[in-house]
């Protein structure tokens, strides 16, 4: 379609694909209706799906997964409340501040650990007392997988244990929670889903992103109990987030989850493929992936240089970010092929600048 256009290899983010001949299929039959009107069946259908699948009472298809934490925090906070998240956690760093500028909720950031967890010290300390100066502690707000590192389903279930403990709800923003769930799976032996749902059932709220490594085009679903979706509903209404003959985005989503979830682990080996080939070279520091996101750090003489890989790769058609690191992310619309040139450009560069 825009074939022309399209960069050969890119590596920006898993929510640059498009959507596969399969989910347009799904998409041009969707049966339809007014979603605000609550008669979307396809919308409808997915909503169901998803919160049986990860074992809640209810979900709601959201059009962005900032739109369906922002309303997670705002149905489990009240104005004045806060919420204990990581420094990177995505609904504190990137979503605009959105918690507190519409919500009056204030962020409690913590720092990560070296495993992107959070230390149930610091969560334990960053609990404020019940008492007039403070702001009211309400929720603990987890994020897996964390820029591509699944947490520990250990630290996980006592994180969430600390959080009930001290009174606190637990969301988990699940923008990836698939990859998690391949990616421990494959450890495990269990199924995806049943690892999916055993990580959700951990939290009062979970948040899952279509429009990432599943491949959809737009949307999120948010989970959570009956009376907590209800709130969310409301919520989502004010944010302007009521779409109407959704369904058409809604049956990409549910053709992702029956079809985009397993080959998740393509994504990792790739991202695997991709950490290997990189290894090798000399001032180039990889982090080894866990799975769809690689970061990559530029170190002793060839630091002075990393400005200059990103636009060297892109005039030979290869995307990837580096707002804090270089990031490379691999996705359905790349291949071993794709990643294979990404490594030639990346060794042309050392070959030919250091
Ligand atoms: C992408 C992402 C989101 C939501 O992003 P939208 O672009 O608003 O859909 C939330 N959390 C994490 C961890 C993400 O990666």
């Amino acid at each position: 379609m825009h074939e022309s256009l399209t960069p050969a290899v890119d590596l920006r983010s898993d929510t640059v694909t498009r959507p596969s001949p399969g989910m347009r299929a799904a998409m041009a039959g969707a049966l339809l209706g007014d979603d605000v009107f609550g008669d979307d069946p396809s919308v409808n259908a997915l909503q169901k799906k998803i919160a049986e699948l990860l074992g809640f009472e209810a979900a709601l298809f959201m059009p962005t997964g900032t739109q369906s934490n922002l309303c997670a925090i705002l149905s489990h906070c009240r104005r004045g409340d806060e919420y204990i998240v990581g420094q990177f956690a995505h609904c504190y760093r990137w979503e605009g501040g959105g918690a507190a500028v519409f919500g009056s909720v204030q962020p409690q950031p913590l720092e990560h650990q070296a495993d992107g967890s959070l230390s149930l010290s610091d969560i334990e300390a960053a609990v404020k007392p019940d008492d007039a100066h403070f702001a009211c502690t309400r929720l603990l707000a987890l994020e897996n997988t964390l820029g591509g590192k699944v947490m520990a389903f250990d630290y996980l279930r006592q994180a969430t244990e600390l959080a009930r403990r001290r009174n606190l709800a637990c969301h988990l923003d699940g923008a990836r929670l698939f990859n998690a769930a391949v990616a421990q799976a494959a450890v495990t032996g269990a199924g995806i889903e049943a690892e999916a749902r055993r990580i959700a059932q951990l939290f009062d709220s979970v948040s899952v992103c279509f429009s990432k490594g599943l491949g959809a085009p737009v949307g999120s679903a948010l989970c959570g109990s009956a009376e907590f979706i209800a709130r969310a509903h409301r919520l989502r209404k004010m944010a302007g987030g009521g779409m109407r003959q959704a369904g058409v985005l809604a049956a990409a989503a549910s053709w992702a989850l029956d079809h985009q979830v397993a080959r998740l682990a393509q994504d990792h080996a790739l991202a695997q493929r991709l950490a290997t080939g990189l290894s090798g070279i000399a001032g180039v520091q990889v982090e080894p992936p866990q799975t769809n996101i690689v970061f990559v750090d530029l170190v002793g003489p060839a630091k002075a240089r990393a400005a200059e890989l990103l636009p060297f790769l892109a005039a030979r058609g290869v995307l990837a970010t580096g707002l804090y690191r270089l990031r490379f992310v691999t996705h359905l619309d790349v291949d071993a092929a794709a990643i294979d040139r990404t490594l030639a450009a990346v060794h042309e560069f050392f070959r030919l600048r250091t």
